[in-house]
C-alpha cells in the first residue's frame, strides 16, 4: 500500500523526538541542543516540527493559547520551537520546516478534489500518513540535501491526535531501514519527596504506549531534578528494553544554552551517531561552552521592562527574552525582565512601575487592550529620557504618543483602536483595505529596509541595506510624514519598493528606537541581534549614570533563565 517509495533510496538520516508523561519536557529544546551537537560533528542538519493541532498554523491563535508565533523569512507563521531551532542551530527555518494536521488534511483533500486518488477511498492510512512522510522527506531536501533531519512530534506520546504522525514515523523507519533511523523518547522521572525517591514507572509506561504503537525507542531522555544513578538507568533499561547507556540523563540546568554541552557530557553524539553509521569529526565546541560561561557569570545587571499585554504567559515573548539573553552576553551583563501589564499603567500610571528601570521595550501586539499603558509607558521614558525600545505595535504607539505630546495632535491614533480617528497616524497599509480572511494575510516575513546614513540606526546596523521579518497590517500613515519629521522625529529606515516607514528615532534622547519589524526573529544564541545589543549597550549605561553603586551588588532574579522549557 505504500504509494511512495523513494525514500528507500534516500541516504539521509532521520531522527525522531517524541515526548511522554506530560508536555512541556522541553522537545524543542532538546532536539535543538541535539542538532547543535550533531552539526558541531559536521553534518549538514535540519528540523521539522509535526503540530497535531487542526489549525492551518497559529498565526490565528491567541498568544495565551500557543504562546509566540514564529515568523520565518519566508513568511510562514510557525510554532516557537522553530525559533529554538534557528537560534540553536544559526540556521534559518521555512514553511517547510513546521507542518500541522491542518496542512496535512487541506493537502490531502485538495489532492482529493483535484481526482488524484480516483477510485481509492481516502483513509488515514496510508494517505494522511503518506502525507506526513513526503513533509519529512521534503524537510530534508528543501536547502539541502541534508545529511540528517531532526523531526520533533508535538504533543505526548498517548493523545488521540498525534496518532496519525507516530504511525508515520514508525513506517518511515520501516521503509528506509536499519541504521537510517533513531528514535529518543523524552521523559520524566519524578522524585517523590515522601518517599525520597526517583520513580520510574511513568517512563516505563510512556513506553510502552509507544511500543504498541510499533515504535521502539532507541534512546530515552530523561528529564529529572536530581542526578540519574546507574542503577535507575539500568531499571529503566531493563523495563524499556534498552541498554543502560542509551538512557540518557536530561537534568535540570540553569540556562537552556547548557543543555547541549550536558548532552555531551552523556555522549548523546556519539550514540546517536553508532546508530545511524555516521562518523563524525570531533570538533571544537569552545564557542558554545564560553556562551554558556559568560550567562552564568555576568560582570554587569541591568533591569529591562517589558511593557505588554501577554505578560501573564511568558512564551508570548519567547524570542525576545531570548534576544535579551544573547544580547546580555555580548555585553557580559546580566539583563533582568520584569513584565509590565500595560493595563496595570492605565490605572497606576507610568512613574510607580517604570521609575526604577534601566529601559523599557513595548513589544508586538494586537487589538485595543493595554495601548493607553504602552503610550503613557512612551511618553514617560521619553521625558525622562530612559532608553526606549519600540517592536511593531511598540513604534505605533511611540508614533502616537509623539503626535499627541510633541505635535499637539491630541486625538490621533491607530485606526486599529479607533476607526474613525481625526488623525489616524497610524492607518492599513493600501494593500490591507480589501482583506478580508486571516489566516497568512498579514505583510509577512524577510523584506528589504534602507537605512539613512548619520542615524542611530545605521550606526547600529553598519550597514545601508538590511532584511529584516514583519508581522503587521497597519503602518504610520504617509499624511503625518512631513508633521511628524518637522517635529522632530527621525524616520532612519524605509522600505525601498513601498516607501514604508519602518525605523524611527529620536535624537535629543540618549536611545529611543522603534521598528515596524520583528528583530526578536534573527537573534542567535551565538550573534546576538545588533538593535538588541545595543538597547542593552544603552541600558548598561543609563544604570551606570542614574545607580552606579548598584551594579556588582545585584543577583539575577531573571525567570526566564533558571528553567529549561
Ligand atoms: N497590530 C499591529 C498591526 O497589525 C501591530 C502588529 C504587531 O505588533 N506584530 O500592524
Amino acid at each position: 500500500m505504500v504509494e511512495d517509495t523513494n525514500i528507500i533510496k534516500d541516504r539521509t538520516r532521520y531522527i525522531f523526538i517524541t515526548g511522554g508523561v506530560v508536555s512541556a519536557l522541553g522537545k524543542g529544546i532538546a532536539a535543538s541542543s541535539l542538532g547543535v551537537l550533531l552539526k558541531n560533528r559536521g553534518f549538514k542538519v535540519t528540523m521539522i516540527k509535526l503540530d497535531p493541532y487542526i489549525n492551518v498554523d497559529p498565526g490565528t491563535m491567541n498568544p495565551f493559547q500557543h504562546g509566540e508565533v514564529f515568523v520565518t523569512d519566508d513568511g510562514a507563521e510557525t510554532d516557537l520551537d522553530l525559533g529554538h531551532y534557528e537560534r540553536f542551530l544559526d540556521q534559518s527555518m521555512g514553511r517547510v520546516n513546521n507542518t500541522t494536521t491542518g496542512q496535512i488534511y487541506e493537502s490531502v483533500i485538495l489532492k482529493e478534489r483535484r481526482g488524484d486518488y480516483l477510485g481509492k477511498t481516502v483513509q488515514v492510512i496510508p494517505h494522511i500518513t503518506n502525507e506526513i512522510k513526503r513533509h519529512i522527506r521534503q524537510a530534508g531536501r528543501e536547502g539541502g540535501p541534508f545529511h540528517v533531519v531532526i523531526t520533533e512530534i508535538g504533543g505526548t506520546v498517548g493523545d488521540i491526535e498525534s496518532l496519525p504522525f507516530l504511525e508515520a514515523i514508525r513506517q518511515f523507519g520501516l521503509e528506509i531501514g536499519r541504521g537510517q533511523a533513531v528514535y529518543i523518547h523524552l521523559t520524566i522521572v519524578p522524585y517523590i519527596k515522601s518517599a525520597g525517591e526517583m520513580k520510574t514507572k511513568p517512563t516505563q509506561h510512556s513506553v510502552m504506549k509507544l511500543r504498541e504503537i510499533g515504535i521502539q525507542p532507541d534512546i530515552l531522555i530523561c528529564r529529572t531534578e536530581h542526578k540519574l544513578t546507574q542503577d535507575i538507568r539500568a531499571k529503566i533499561g531493563l523495563f524499556c528494553n534498552l541498554p543502560s547507556h542509551a538512557v540518557i540523563e536530561g537534568r535540570d540546568v540553569s540556562t537552556i544554552y547548557e543543555v547541549p554541552i550536558r548532552y555531551k557530557a552523556e555522549h548523546l553524539d556519539d550514540l546517536v551517531l553508532d546508530k545511524l553509521n555516521l562518523p563524525g569529526a570531533e570538533n571544537d565546541f569552545t564557542r558554545w561552552i564560553d556562551l554558556v560561561d559568560k550567562i552564568k557569570n555576568p560582570k554587569k545587571q541591568v533591569k529591562i521592562a517589558i511593557c505588554g499585554k501577554y505578560v501573564g504567559l511568558k512564551d508570548s515573548y519567547k524570542s525576545i527574552i531570548e534576544s535579551f539573553t544573547h544580547a546580555g552576553v555580548e555585553n557580559e551583563t546580566n539583563v533582568n525582565l520584569i513584565f509590565i501589564n500595560a493595563e496595570e499603567i492605565e490605572r497606576d500610571g507610568a512613574e510607580i512601575h517604570i521609575k526604577n528601570v534601566d529601559g523599557v521595550l513595548v513589544p508586538g501586539g494586537f487589538g485595543q487592550r493595554g495601548i493607553e499603558g504602552k503610550i503613557l509607558a512612551i511618553q514617560y521614558v521619553r521625558e525622562k529620557k530612559i532608553p526606549f525600545f519600540g517592536i511593531c505595535l511598540g513604534l505605533q504607539c511611540a508614533v502616537i504618543e509623539f503626535a499627541r505630546h510633541v505635535c499637539h495632535l491630541e486625538k490621533a491614533n491607530s485606526r486599529e483602536f479607533s476607526p474613525d480617528t481625526c488623525h489616524p497616524v497610524i492607518d492599513l497599509m493600501e494593500e490591507q483595505k480589501n482583506v478580508h480572511s486571516l489566516g497568512g494575510t498579514m505583510r509577512l516575513g524577510s523584506q528589504p529596509c534602507i537605512i539613512k546614513k548619520d542615524t542611530r540606526s545605521f550606526d547600529i546596523y553598519g550597514q545601508e541595506r538590511i532584511m529584516e521579518r514583519h508581522r503587521h497590517r497597519y503602518e504610520v500613515n504617509v499624511q503625518y510624514y512631513e508633521i511628524l519629521e518637522k517635529n522632530g522625529m527621525i524616520f532612519s529606515g524605509f522600505n525601498p519598493d513601498l516607501e514604508l516607514v519602518e525605523m524611527i528615532e529620536l535624537n535629543d534622547h540618549p536611545w529611543f528606537v522603534g521598528c515596524q519589524f520583528h528583530p526578536e526573529f534573527k537573534s542567535r544564541a551565538l550573534k546576538a541581534h545588533p538593535l538588541f545589543r545595543e538597547f542593552v549597550k544603552a541600558a548598561v549605561n543609563f544604570h551606570e549614570i542614574n545607580h552606579p553603586q548598584k551594579n556588582t551588588k545585584e543577583k539575577s532574579t531573571s525567570k526566564e533563565k533558571s528553567s529549561e522549557s
